[in-house]
């Protein structure tokens, strides 16, 4: 079997991709575009036929796949990167279109899966020996079998790819899923795979609401790979305890960032701020709660007001700084956090009260100063614009309050003395905790949350065991 011909790709024209063929359907729905609120091309929506093809085109694709070596699959991984990488201006135009981020920030996602991909390249499959006089136990990683990938909006391409890498490394096959709301770069990417990889190794389906659970319920698919909101990651570990599939749930986070009193105010400010509003605040791991030291609480307020006042919010080829966010579901979910800011009396430290209307989902960048702390905005993750800063002067307390969440993404904790901020990291109940610096997940070590931010982790070394099934052999010595 050779790789699958899918005809010239066209960034215009978007279809899933099934046993190495693009399939359309003539049930459509459309992207928004969210800078103008205008509908995007049309794309198939998948449903339970589209499923059952994938997945028996998965499965036989995995009877061969399974048994390549470790070599021959960074060969095709590296063959794909170099595929993807020939039509990046295509993807950044794409993903700029799809989630309306800014032209620097879409290069960097797009420039962003050579690099996660290249990691996964440098990595192998651990194996553990262990021998004693009368045998030899040897531990290996072997595949799961077709792997399941439901993916967010917020960072399309990064997050599905970067489940593609681990999994195809691994010896897997896989299906991938999209968000209805950003499909585009996805099902584009995939349809680019198709050039490397046999059919039913690498496939893509779009959908609306109903395809992740046809997902969630096959009994063909071994593992289901989540990354999106907690109330979802809940309804797909239910789902998948009816065929018993292995799950990594990647959720969402409230991360606390602490700032020590000895911090140089006017370098870290504006870091911290970018911590929070990168992305439009719609990252898993941005800073949600801000933590100031109270003996520079209010210089480092004003310094994070004046770095806010000078970010410029606008499409994607203005060169500002933030874009819209992605989807009107999200802008009216930000809505009710300025809504109840506003209800309530909160002070505004810098931004606005409400969010603007018009066609496309801007929202002002805000920060709100010292709400109470059974207030929505510190209770909540917004994953928008708007973010909470509040003054602490006792050690123990403010890490009491960090930890107080559900939630155990990510944090930071800023301080000049690195000794004495890891021993605060320490502390932090998060997956990944970052010292002087606000979050940058990367694919060199393994992510994901504690308490309800999820369950496993992917990525890094460690990453690579949640595709795989330990298989140990104990082989007893003949003498
Ligand atoms: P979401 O949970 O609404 O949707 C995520 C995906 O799940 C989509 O593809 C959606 O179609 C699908 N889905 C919805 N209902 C489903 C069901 N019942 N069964 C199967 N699939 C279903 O999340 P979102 O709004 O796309 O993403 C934002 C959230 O994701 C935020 O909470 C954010 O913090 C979180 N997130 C987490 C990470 C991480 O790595 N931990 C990264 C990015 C985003």
């Amino acid at each position: 079997m050779s790789p699958s011909k899918v005809s010239t790709i066209k960034f215009d024209e978007f279809y899933n991709i099934i046993d190495g063929e693009q399939r359309s359907s003539k049930n459509q729905h459309h992207g928004i575009d969210p800078t103008t609120g205008e509908e995007s091309w049309g794309v198939p929506i998948g449903n339970q036929q589209d499923v059952d093809d994938a997945v028996v085109s998965a499965q036989k694709a995995f009877e061969k796949y399974r048994y390549t070596t470790l070599e021959k699959r960074k060969e095709l991984l590296q063959r794909y990167v170099d595929a993807f990488n020939s039509h990046s201006e295509e993807m950044v135009e794409l993903l700029c279109k799809e989630t309306g981020k800014p032209k620097q920030f879409a290069q960097m996602e797009v420039g962003g899966v050579a690099a996660f991909i290249g990691h996964h390249l440098s990595l192998d499959i651990p194996e553990d020996k262990l021998e004693d006089d009368e045998k030899v136990i040897t531990t290996r990683y072997f595949p799961l079998g077709v792997v399941g990938a439901i993916c967010p909006w917020n960072f399309p391409l990064i997050l599905s790819l970067g489940k593609m890498a681990p999994a195809l490394l691994t010896g897997n096959t896989i299906i991938i899923k999209p968000s209805p709301f950003t499909p585009y770069t996805t099902l584009k990417a995939i349809e680019i795979a198709q050039e490397i990889y046999e059919p039913g190794v690498v496939q893509v389906i779009g959908g609306d609401d109903k395809l992740g659970p046809l997902l969630t319920a096959h009994p063909g698919i071994a593992k289901i790979s989540f990354t999106g909101s907690i109330a979802t990651g809940k309804k797909i570990m239910a789902a998948c305890a009816n065929t018993l599939k292995r799950v990594t749930l990647e959720l969402g986070g409230n991360d606390a960032s602490i700032i020590l009193p000895d911090v140089d105010v006017k370098k870290i400010a504006p870091e911290v701020v970018m911590g929070a509003f990168q992305n439009s605040g719609q990252v898993c791991v941005a800073t949600k709660r801000i933590y100031i030291h109270k003996d520079i609480y209010d210089e480092f307020l004003q310094e994070m007001v004046n770095f806010t006042k000078t970010i410029k919010t606008g499409d994607s080829n203005s060169g500002s700084l933030l874009g819209p966010v992605q989807n009107k579901m999200q802008y009216e979910r930000v809505k009710g956090f300025f809504e109840d800011t506003k209800a309530k009396g909160y002070k505004i430290a810098v931004g606005a009260d409400t969010v603007p209307s018009g066609n496309g989902f801007f929202i002002t960048p805000t920060i709100i100063d010292n709400p109470p702390n059974d207030s929505r905005i510190i209770q909540e993750e917004p994953f928008g614009p708007i973010v909470p800063t509040q003054p602490w002067d006792d050690e123990e307390e403010v890490i009491r309050r960090a930890n107080n969440t559900n939630t155990g993404l990510g944090a930071c904790v800023w301080g000049k003395d690195e000794k004495h901020a890891e021993a605060i990291a320490k502390r932090l109940e998060a997956g990944s905790v970052f010292v002087n610096s606000f979050e940058k997940p990367t694919p060199q070590a393994v992510f994901g949350g504690h308490k309800e931010s999820g369950i496993g982790g992917e990525w890094g070394k460690d990453g690579l065991k949640a595709y795989c099934n330990a298989h140990v052999i104990h082989l007893y010595k003949q003498k």
